[in-house]
């Protein structure tokens, strides 16, 4: 029997850029100067399907920097040099279902049990991450980064400055981690790292490259290099799925039944495993800081691919 047709995937997803051009929703992340003066207009989106095809709509050529979305490739990086153990022990896997900066979250459980998809257990894998001195932590990201996109990626300099005078917040996060024992790093030279980390420029393709190397068990689709294991693919895409979206998770993975994950650049990826990744960057943000747009725009693309996992057809 022939197998089946492949999706079309550039029609579906040319019809959702289509439809959501316009959307004018959301609002700009403006606690850190810099997002304010990203052109809120930008809409790009990406697929990449696990056997390297590139399927993309909108503007290409934009890059935002990656912000949280940067948890999952140092997350992985830990599973994959530590062992899936050592995350659960030191940092946690459970959501916190607060804010992804909240400090009360850290309070309730003495630093133990938080998640490496919001900062305070981002801050502390970032202080996991193999490498002697502050360099070569920052090596090790960024290669990891780079290996994830099959591309060598840069740090939006303004962006990085603006936060790295003003995150006040997440030196907090990592000092109160610190005297609870569960920073593995200075702290001051952890945040720093991990700011850095936010500030990586990506556009809508690299992203969907990075999403689609999670989705094909850590082998970049695209490049062909083996980044991580399929096992450490598969830890970080479940913590995906409980935690990617903040406190909105549970609605994301209610009606896109895809593990995801957002940034306050305004990106946001989603892996289908096996099939592929998707990616979509608009800077306008709701409340909880996830893109409008990107959250529409995904959620329609998935439902019209009917890959939602947990939707199937009935045996009679
Ligand atoms: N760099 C940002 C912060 O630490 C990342 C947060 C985000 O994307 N939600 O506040």
């Amino acid at each position: 029997m022939a197998a089946p047709a492949a999706p079309d995937y550039q029609a579906i997803i040319d019809r959702a850029y289509a439809k959501y051009k316009d959307l004018k929703e959301g609002k700009n992340a403006d606690y850190i100067k810099e997002l304010a003066a990203v052109d809120p207009n930008i809409f790009g989106i990406g697929l990449v399907t696990a056997d390297g095809k590139i399927y993309t709509a909108g503007d290409l050529n934009s890059r935002v920097s990656i912000q949280s979305i940067s948890k999952v490739f140092t997350l992985a990086k830990v599973i994959e040099e530590q062992g899936e153990e050592a995350v659960r022990q030191k940092i946690g896997v459970d959501a916190t279902g607060l804010r992804f900066n909240s400090i009360i979250a850290i309070e309730l459980q003495k630093g133990k049990e938080i998640n490496p998809l919001v900062n305070p257990g981002a801050i502390a894998a970032v202080s996991m991450i193999a490498g002697a001195d502050s360099a070569a932590k920052w090596k090790n990201i960024l290669q990891t980064h780079d290996d994830f996109a099959g591309e060598i990626l840069y740090v939006n300099e303004p962006v990085y400055i603006s936060e790295a005078g003003d995150n006040l917040r997440n030196q907090a996060i990592a000092h109160l981690l610190f005297a609870y024992g569960r920073m593995y790093f200075d702290p001051v030279q952890a945040t720093d790292i991990y700011t850095r980390q936010c500030a990586i420029n990506v556009n809508a393709r690299n992203l969907a490259v990075m999403a689609a190397t999670l989705g094909n068990g850590g082998v970049n689709p695209i490049t062909k290099k083996k980044v991580v294991s399929p096992e450490t693919c598969a830890f970080t895409l479940s913590v995906m799925a409980t935690a990617g979206l903040y406190d909105d998770s549970g609605q994301w993975l209610y009606e896109v039944g895809l593990p995801g994950k957002s940034g306050v650049g305004g990106g946001i990826i989603a892996v289908c495993p096996g099939k592929f990744g998707i990616a979509v960057i608009s800077p306008p943000l709701n409340v909880v800081g996830n893109s409008v747009k990107a959250q529409k725009t995904i959620y329609d693309i998935v439902k019209e691919l009917k890959v939602n996992p947990y939707l199937v057809s009935p045996k009679m």
